[in-house]
């Protein structure tokens, strides 16, 4: 075996480079709890038992829990990304999942997982849908303003934050999503993606 050798420079170069990453990580680590706390992180015990009664499994490849595989929350829209741990954005995924995905965008998390973006978006509307559907028509338009809710749906726990999620990642990807509805009839959710890429 070689010896292994460094001349000076390049030593102290990667001692400086490894001193700088650490305090790097302890920034952005400082930096991560400073945005949860300062904003609505209000997943409640029973909403996260109701989401992952819905997904019944990891919202992105299935796997379901076990006694020694616990599902972790994960937000959708990461929290470096403006995400925050509310119904609207938390979904179940195994550790292997949720280590992976980390910060990047889900739909290019997705796609290079060569998992299904399209079944993956329309479950998370319908699974954020249960809890909010009567939209009167007439204000139809807010539903994807962020923080707005719908009169009739103001006794029911949320933020008003699942629609216009949902429009920020379709059309992200170069869709659209496109509403009708019916007061007391009920609400029709269009969601238009292009085609795969070459
Ligand atoms: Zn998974």
């Amino acid at each position: 075996m070689r010896p292994f050798r460094l001349a000076w420079p390049t030593l102290t170069r990667r001692l400086t480079r490894m001193a700088f990453s650490q305090s790097r990580r302890a920034r952005a680590a400082r930096k991560r709890s400073r945005r949860v706390a300062a904003a609505v992180n209000d997943l409640t015990a029973v909403q996260w038992a109701v989401i992952q009664d819905a997904w019944g499994g990891c919202a992105y490849c299935g796997a379901t829990a076990s006694a020694d595989a616990v599902l972790q929350r994960d937000c959708v829209l990461p929290i470096s990304r403006g995400g925050r741990y509310t119904a609207q954005n938390v979904v179940p995924a195994c550790r292997s999942c949720n280590a992976s995905k980390c910060n990047e965008e889900v739909t290019h998390w997705l796609r290079r997982k060569r998992l299904d973006e399209r079944v993956f978006l329309v479950r998370l509307y319908d699974i954020n849908a249960m809890a909010a559907l009567r939209i009167p028509a007439s204000e139809v338009e807010r539903a994807f303003d962020r923080f707005w809710r719908a009169p009739s749906s103001r006794d029911v726990a949320g933020h008003g934050l699942g629609m216009s999620l949902v429009n920020q990642i379709v059309v992200s990807q170069g869709g659209s999503v496109t509403i009708k509805s019916a007061q007391g009839r009920g609400t029709t959710v269009a969601i238009t993606l292009p085609g795969d890429r070459a």
